[in-house]
């Protein structure tokens, strides 16, 4: 297997171990195990965790002079739980033995982690300990562990203890650990046809039932072993023990099959019913394998992207489409989940859903529209919830959550741990009402990738005029200065959330913001002149739409106010220009890293609110999202110049006073350089790449991967530095690759099509390789043309 297709660790590093745990992570979707080992427990070293998408729970905790209430993804009972141990010494663990080898290896191609360790003990015994898992990508309810033990230069008696526990709590994240953390109660466990258990749980608010059954299997010399087992059974866990005697040279291998059912999957009578008949009929661990395979084998038939430029780069190209796979799968379709900012690969951020789904989507779009669409659809079942949310605040439409879980209520934490100084502080993000312009801009790139008009009848459409609405809702007038403006909301950058020494959060006119809901106010015009009659008729009765109101659109649309520095820079907020410049050399020079300096500045306590500095991208996410084309149209319609030289004087402005404490920030920094500085575009482009795997965040990838940041590197390459932009019916394509890129090649689905696409230093090729349909308009810079099903075209650069 080329090195490319693996992420593989040699050595035991207790101090790396959250790290590949959570690298090492398998799902399918539905479910996902982090990579730890079978013998592991919960404690400062290992953190084993099984995740259900969307499996979430709601605990309260007495904190900080309040009670808060938190929605947490919960840790599921660990299915992997499987030790042995050698003529009744102690069990198995790898602080006990001797490590005279160890290799751990994610297959990215095929799915499959495998361990291989290779021990003496403490009496001198040595034995070799290898295994495989998979998660099954197709049949989502099954996960196979096999593990293979080699007696090397002993015999004697070798005890197994394997079973499911649900003792566990949440307990992934240290800054959590001081809330409630007990989410299941135990339901029931049994044993049955002499090979298997089952456990069943439930959460203690949300009611979700869980069951898992196991079935574990002996082999010896390719033959089953008939082996006399004992159910160990204790509350919230069974296992089962067993032995067998083992002279020197010896293997056996034991084949740990479990069901995973709960009591929200659909086609099902009862989760443990399913779990327990699912299992009595489940084929072994390598037929199960080789489904499993195909699999994903379809998988990257789509997905793949090659780039020519050493291993490196391709192999953290494939793990992070690899996870964002795991985290979106084919299962999502008829889940009901959205997609969470850490996957769901450990406890971060709870599993929430924010606005990271900009970064997500454009991946999807452009391999598996589908599951875009499955998504956006989680986002318009919780419609009603929003419009509650606008209601209760105040306006009118619909006004999404910053962060959101279960039923689209609002999630965020209200106060959250500053570690550095112990201190519970208030927590305002959910003043971010920026996500609502994302997922209006979600669900118009959706549209413009695959034309899928029947989504935009029947959900996109009133989703827009909804959050069109709540826009306008939110806008004041302010005669002084005869513009529209947004007051007291957060922009993305989460260092700002007041203006110094002000008693309530909250800041003004955003730039962000307020040129996103000027943006979302033109999309709905469209929508509503782009309707069917009789859909635009339904829709306007339903949402009781009267022409006055769209006309306040309109003007809002023209007059929305945006605030600028003398020299023509955008101005952050209103009144950014008044804070202080921060002391840049000196915060260095006592911390080091200054990424999370809002951490610092409150353990000192000051507050990044009085400086001139920047979490991660604000302002220039505008060029991120936006064409320079494009958003020369919105500053026309507003009556604001719009210099071209602008651009890069606010991306020097910015880009010096932003610290990149969020993992999106490189990104998108690299991003709106990819022309202009393409040498800078790559450092930080590799240094995004390289966030997760090298854990750049410190400490914080073994607590979730950060999925945004992992596609939004991926889609660098997609997009970024091939130019392609969805717009109107043509894809267009304006490559420019940086000096280290030779030569990429990927597929695209586009309205239905399958091209091939692959651009070099000097030339960009695209091929339409679909049977029949109907041809598709493609654009290299000024020219478009069509290309029909065979057909294929070249351009020099
Ligand atoms: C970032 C947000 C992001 C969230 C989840 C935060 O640190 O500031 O922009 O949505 O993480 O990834």
């Amino acid at each position: 297997m080329p090195q490319s297709w693996l992420l593989a660790y040699d050595g035991f590093h207790p101090e790396e171990e959250g790290l590949r745990e959570s690298l090492c992570t398998l799902g399918n979707g539905y479910i996902a195990t982090r990579g730890a080992g079978p013998e592991a427990e919960a404690g400062d070293v290992h953190y084993p965790g099984t995740y259900l998408a969307g499996g979430y729970n709601r605990l309260k905790t007495d904190i900080a002079g309040r009670v808060v209430e938190n929605e947490d993804l919960v840790n599921l009972p660990n299915w992997l739980s499987f030790t042995f141990r050698i003529d009744g010494d102690t069990w198995f663990h790898l602080g006990a033995v001797e490590i005279l080898s160890y290799r751990q290896e994610l297959n990215l191609k095929q799915g499959v982690l495998t361990r291989t360790i290779h021990f003496r003990d403490k009496q001198g015994r040595r034995t070799k300990v290898s295994s495989r898992r998979f998660v099954h990508m197709k049949e989502r309810h099954l996960c196979g562990l096999e593990t293979s033990l080699t007696a090397e230069n002993w015999s004697g008696n070798l005890e197994v203890l394997s079973g499911l526990d649900g003792r566990v709590v949440n307990a992934g994240v240290a800054r959590y650990r001081q809330l409630s953390s007990k989410h299941l109660e135990w339901i029931k466990a049994a044993s049955f046809d002499g090979d298997s258990l089952l456990l069943q749980v439930r959460t203690n608010q949300s009611h979700l039932e869980i069951s898992q059954a196991a079935r574990l299997r002996v082999l010896a010399g390719g033959k089953t072993l008939n082996v006399e087992r004992h159910t160990v059974e204790e509350p919230g866990f069974i296992a089962q023990k067993l032995s067998v005697e083992l002279a020197p040279g010896q293997a056996v291998t034991f084949e740990k099959i479990v069901s995973i059912f709960t009591s929200k999957d659909r086609a099902t009578s009862e989760s443990g019913l399913e779990a327990h008949d699912v299992i009595q009929r489940s084929r072994g661990f390598d037929q199960l394998l080789q489904g499993h395979v195909l699999a994903w084998k379809h998988l990257w038939h789509r997905c793949s992207i090659e780039v020519d430029d050493g291993e490196r780069t391709a192999l953290v190209l494939r793990l992070h489409i690899f996870h964002l796979l795991q985290t979106v799968s084919f299962h999502a379709i008829d889940l009901d989940v959205g997609v969470p900012a850490r996957g769901w690969h450990g406890e971060a951020y709870r599993g929430h859903v924010f606005w990271d789904e900009l970064f997500i989507f454009p991946f999807l779009n452009l391999r598996i529209p589908e599951l875009t669409r499955s998504l956006l659809l989680y986002r318009y079942r919780r419609l009603g919830e929003a419009r509650a949310a606008a209601k209760a605040a105040g306006f009118r439409g619909a006004m999404f959550p910053w962060q959101s879980g279960s039923n689209g209520r609002e999630e965020s934490q209200r106060v959250h741990l500053n570690p550095r100084s112990g201190r519970w502080v208030p927590d305002n993000t959910y003043l971010q009402r920026h996500v609502n312009a994302a997922i209006a801009y979600n669900i118009w790139q959706y549209y413009q990738v695959t034309n899928d008009l029947e989504f935009m009848y029947f959900f996109g459409a009133e989703m827009i005029l909804e959050i069109a609405r709540f826009w306008a809702s939110v806008t004041v007038y302010n005669p002084e200065v005869d513009r529209y403006e947004i007051h007291n909301v957060m922009g993305p950058d989460e260092y700002h959330d007041a203006y110094p020494d002000a008693r309530e959060p909250g800041l003004r006119n955003n730039a962000y913001t307020n040129i996103m809901a000027v943006w979302v106010l033109c999309r709905a015009l469209d929508v509503l002149e782009t309707l069917p009659e009789e859909r635009r008729e339904e829709l306007r009765t339903m949402l009781a739409l009267e022409r006055e109101e769209i006309e306040l659109w309109e003007e809002i649309s023209r007059k929305m106010r945006l605030v600028f520095f003398h020299d023509g820079v955008l101005s952050q907020f209103e009144g950014y220009e008044n804070l202080e410049e921060l002391d840049w050399d000196a915060y260095r020079a006592k911390y080091g890293a200054v990424q999370r300096l809002d951490r610092l500045l409150e353990a000192e306590g000051d507050s990044p609110n009085r400086y001139k500095v920047s979490k991660q991208a604000d302002v220039l996410m505008l060029f991120y999202l936006f064409s320079a084309e494009e958003l020369g149209e919105l500053f026309e319609r507003l009556r604001y110049p719009f210099p071209y030289e602008t651009i890069p004087k606010n991306v020097n402005y910015y880009l010096e006073r932003t610290t990149h404490g969020s993992s999106l920030s490189g990104v998108v920094n690299s991003w709106v350089l990819a022309r202009s500085d393409r040498p800078r575009s790559w450092r930080l482009f590799t240094q995004a790449l390289e966030g997760d795997i090298k854990d750049s965040q410190h400490g914080t990838t073994a607590e979730g991967i950060h999925l945004g940041a992992m596609s939004g590197t991926v889609d660098l390459i997609q997009r970024g530095y091939t130019g392609i932009e969805a717009r109107g019916d043509v894809l267009r394509f304006n490559p420019s690759l940086p000096a280290q890129l030779k030569r990429l090649r990927m597929s695209l689905r586009y309205r239905q099509q399958w091209l091939e696409v692959e651009v070099t230093q000097e030339r960009l090729k695209v091929s339409n390789f679909t049977h029949g349909g109907n041809p598709v308009r493609i654009g290299f810079r000024e020219d478009v043309l069509e290309l029909q099903s065979g057909g294929s075209r070249e351009f020099r650069l």
